[in-house]
């Protein structure tokens, strides 16, 4: 009688264990498929030769909270899912916010990008392409601007548009980039943002598998003709009528926007923005 009692319990609570431990992963998936979906809103301007297969892109959610790298501080801002702006998490915060991203890196000018950014005590995402670290030399470059503490960005292996790739190719695009940066700083992007803004289903559902908050942008410039120059580049990048609380900006690896950096910082800070740290944006 007693061991049939026995027999009973443990019969229970092997039953109540596997319930409890298969639950939270039904409800993950569960949570992730009935998200519903928001069409996406490109920026008002489009990266460097952009196609329009983007526009069918949907949105993936940004809400759940895991796995806080160790590098990461206390979460203060959250990308907008919808327009890509900086928000702050505290309603009361009424701070003027910019995000400062720069693509297609470590190219040629990222380096002395993030020098002239950190004589401003600014921070910024650097978005890395794989075919940018290939040798020891570019290797060691894109460390030493993580060493000098920016956050580095999954840009993808070779910045082909995602839509036209398979989902293997798409896998390996972005997850062995992941992998080389991680040799390379010790840490896995936080960050990520498609060539061309061009997402995909499957790429939006592995990028959040994978911890990325994944990004488009507000406005950029540097890829027209008419702002290949220092000073016209610095004018509109801070004049522009898109440059509104929360603006995520976008810069590349070029040599007019390196030249351009320094009064790009000082119009921004002029007019009262201040620029996030993207280690306070909160990941996945
Ligand atoms: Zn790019």
């Amino acid at each position: 009688m007693r061991i049939l009692t026995i027999l009973q319990i443990i019969t229970i609570f092997i039953f109540v264990t596997s319930c409890s431990n298969s639950e939270p992963e039904t409800f993950k998936e569960e949570e992730i498929s009935k998200k519903p979906e928001i069409s996406e809103e490109i920026g008002n301007k489009k990266e460097t030769e952009h196609k329009d297969n983007a526009k069918e892109d949907k949105e993936v959610p940004v809400d759940v909270v895991k796995n806080l790298s160790q590098t990461e501080e206390k979460p203060m801002y959250v990308i907008n899912s919808t327009d890509w702006k900086v928000e702050p998490i505290d309603k009361d915060n009424n701070e003027k916010l910019v995000l400062l991203t720069i693509d297609d890196a470590p190219d040629k000018y990222s380096l002395e990008m993030a020098k002239t950014l950190k004589n401003n005590e600014v921070k910024a995402i650097f978005f890395v392409n794989g075919h940018f670290i290939q040798s020891a030399e570019k290797k060691a470059i894109l460390k030493e601007i993580y060493d000098l503490g920016f956050s580095i960005g999954n840009h993808t292996m070779t910045h082909t548009n995602l839509n036209d790739l398979t989902e293997e190719e798409q896998y390996n695009e972005i997850i062995e980039l992941n992998h080389q940066i991680e040799e390379i700083t010790g840490e896995k992007p936080r960050f990520f943002r498609a060539p061309f803004g061009s997402n995909t289903d499957f790429s939006k559902k592995l990028v959040a598998e994978h911890g990325m908050v994944l990004m488009n942008w507000t406005y950029g410039y540097d890829w027209e003709k008419e702002f290949m120059n220092k000073d016209a580049l610095a004018d509109i990048m801070v004049n522009t009528p898109l440059l509104t609380n929360g603006a995520n900006l976008l810069m590349h690896d070029r040599e007019w926007t390196n030249d351009a950096l320094q009064k790009i910082i000082e119009g921004l800070q002029e007019k009262s923005y201040k620029i996030v740290d993207p280690k306070k944006i909160k990941t996945l």
